[in-house]
């Protein structure tokens, strides 16, 4: 099973990746969370996509693809994964698609969560009080929003051109949204 979700900033993503990853026996796999543990632990990628990320922005293409193909080629990735925060651009699409196609795989389902874009920015301001992250002020935030409209939002066009894409409602209770991603993956074989 090869996922992909989607959705604002603040869509409850990390959250609704973390619970179908782990009721279907896959990894969830955040970009931004490799970021973030390389920017903690004060590596040469960290140092790269700090600034960037402080703002943001997005990190290049060909440094994040790089990431998600040593990702992907380790050993917990054969049955399938998760994938969070990436594809982001359609450069990122395309190199997905291709490293895919390579042993033979596709994208299974691109599951878009839809959301309230108010209740979002208040649930990330939240969020910013509790974990402290550097990119959660509003500013930043109506920033990470705009980069996703313009960006972001375009590839469910092309997934939905696929016939992958599935849009569920993001709204409500956590274990509610869960359940309505798990239902629309039964018939997803890929
Ligand atoms: P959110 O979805 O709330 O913006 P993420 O953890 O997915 O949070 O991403 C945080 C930041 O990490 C992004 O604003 C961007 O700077 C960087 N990032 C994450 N994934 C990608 C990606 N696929 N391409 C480029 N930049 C990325």
């Amino acid at each position: 099973m090869r996922l992909i979700i989607m959705g604002p900033p603040g869509a409850g993503k990390g959250t609704q990746a973390a619970h179908i990853a782990t009721r279907f026996g896959i990894p969830a796999i955040s970009t931004g969370e490799i970021f973030r543990s390389n920017i903690k632990r004060g590596t040469e990628l960290g140092k790269r996509v700090e600034s960037i990320m402080v703002a943001g922005g997005y990190v290049p293409d060909e440094l994040t693809n790089e990431i998600v193909e040593d990702r992907l080629a380790q050993a917990d990735c054969e049955p399938g994964f998760l994938l969070d925060g990436y594809p982001r651009t359609t450069g990122q699409v395309e190199f997905l698609d291709e490293l895919l196609a390579r042993d033979g795989h596709r994208v299974g389902a691109v599951i878009e969560l839809t959301v309230d874009e108010e209740a979002t920015v208040q649930r990330l301001l939240d969020r910013a009080a509790v974990q402290g992250r550097a990119d959660d002020n509003e500013e930043t935030i109506r920033e990470r929003m705009a980069i996703y409209h313009t960006e972001t939002a375009p590839l469910t066009a092309i997934y939905a051109d696929h016939g992958v894409l599935v849009r569920v409602d993001g709204m409500g209770d956590i274990d509610e949204v869960t359940d309505r991603i798990a239902a629309v993956l039964t018939d997803i074989d890929d």
